[in-house]
């Protein structure tokens, strides 16, 4: 049983007519800053979660509580409330999400909920998108109103869109509802069409949290998305997606997005293969894109990526949105734990910062979790 069961089920006050729904988070292996120009990304679900226990209720309010953030979330099913307004602040998710699904046609329908998330806040592995998939996938449950996974993940998408204003890509929604034990999905976030690429069971995905929040001011993410809207514009492009290297060679963001959309198609032809060696050299350029020509790295980042790959990681990155939060890495199976260790030791060493590093495994997409024991 999953052990934020009791807990959830307690606040509801007991069992009865509980629905239970979970969304995972997820990690991007690679192709970061790029969803946002119709690019392909390679993201894995991961075994970090948000639980959600729901009841329908009568009177058309959505009320929900977190067990890790305080407050009550009450707002009209029908979407009226301004998202942006909620308090308290992470409510704003929930309510951004009603509202885009009253949009998409879901009768006005209320529902009381308790959630429980295991993703990392703020740093990278989205527990943003695990919280309003999992909340998404209930409100749609209790008004008996069916979408098709990228629709939904669309909608997921415009809902954190209202709630903070960055306007912020489709990845993660998309992989939180379309993720595959054992393999990451190679998105085409033009089309949403994913296919799933399995993992080598050679190497391990180690996730290193540098121990500082990400700090992406909304307004960083939304500047360097209108530079390369720019460019696209100028060059007579829809989305960077479809320039070639010669029109940007100049132009380090939109370069960024062209090469990384590049490294993305080599990395999911690597990792058919087998190819470790070129799996960590693109790992690397896709760090030192993101560094040098985005300019979303820090130097703690860079720190944990050299101390990764220094004590035997194949290749390392930033992983997300960047400005802080987490390195992800590839790294040989049987090393795992000593790499973690000793990475986490190098880098309190230099930094005096607490990081975490910890293993991922890539698990299926979002969904129903079918009556917990003891619930
Ligand atoms: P990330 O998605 O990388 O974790 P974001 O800043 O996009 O970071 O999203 C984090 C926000 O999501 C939190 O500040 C909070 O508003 C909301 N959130 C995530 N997990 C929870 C939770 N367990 N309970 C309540 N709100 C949560
Ligand atoms: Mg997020």
């Amino acid at each position: 049983m999953d052990h934020r069961v009791p807990a959830l089920r307690d606040r509801l006050g007991g069992t009865t007519g509980l629905r239970w729904f979970r969304a995972p988070g997820r990690v991007n292996l690679i192709g970061d800053h790029i969803d946002y120009h119709d690019g392909f990304v390679l993201p894995m679900a991961v075994d970090r979660d948000c639980v959600v226990a729901a009841r329908p209720r009568d009177d058309g309010r959505v009320t929900v509580r977190s067990v890790e953030l305080p407050g009550e979330v009450d707002v009209a099913g029908d979407g009226s409330d301004e998202p942006a307004a909620v308090e308290p602040a992470w409510g704003r998710y929930v309510a951004g999400v009603v509202r885009a699904l009253a949009g998409a046609g879901r009768p006005p329908v209320g529902l009381d909920a308790v959630l429980s998330s295991t993703v990392p806040v703020g740093s990278g592995l989205s527990s943003s998108a695990a919280l309003e998939v999992a909340i998404a996938l209930a409100l749609v449950d209790a008004a008996a109103f069916v979408l098709p996974a990228p629709a939904l993940a669309r909608v997921c998408q415009r809902g954190e869109h209202l709630a903070t204003g960055v306007p912020s890509g489709v990845m993660d929604q998309l992989v939180a509802l379309l993720g595959r034990r054992g393999h990451a999905l190679l998105i085409d976030c033009r089309t949403l069409g994913a296919e799933p690429i399995a993992l080598p069971h050679a190497l391990a995905v180690l996730v290193v949290h540098s121990g500082l929040p990400r700090t992406l001011a909304g307004s960083a993410y939304a500047e360097r998305r209108g530079d390369g809207e720019r460019v696209a514009a100028r060059i007579g492009v829809t989305a960077l997606r479809d320039a070639a290297l010669d029109e940007v060679r100049d132009e380090p963001r939109a370069r960024h997005v062209v090469t990384e959309n590049e490294r993305v198609l080599q990395f999911a032809d690597a990792l058919r293969a087998g190819d470790a060696a070129t799996l960590g050299s693109l790992l690397l350029a896709s760090h030192a894109s993101l560094r040098d020509d985005y300019e979303v790295s820090t130097p703690e980042l860079d720190l944990a990526v050299d101390l990764l790959v220094e004590r035997g990681a194949i290749g390392a990155r930033l992983t997300g949105a960047g400005f802080g939060g987490c390195v992800v890495a590839l790294v040989p199976r049987a090393q795992v734990v000593e790499i973690a260790s000793r990475t986490v030791a190098g880098y309190g060493a230099e930094t005096g910062l607490a990081a975490d590093a910890f293993e991922v495994h890539a698990v299926d997409r979002a969904g129903p979790l079918t009556a917990p024991v003891g619930a």
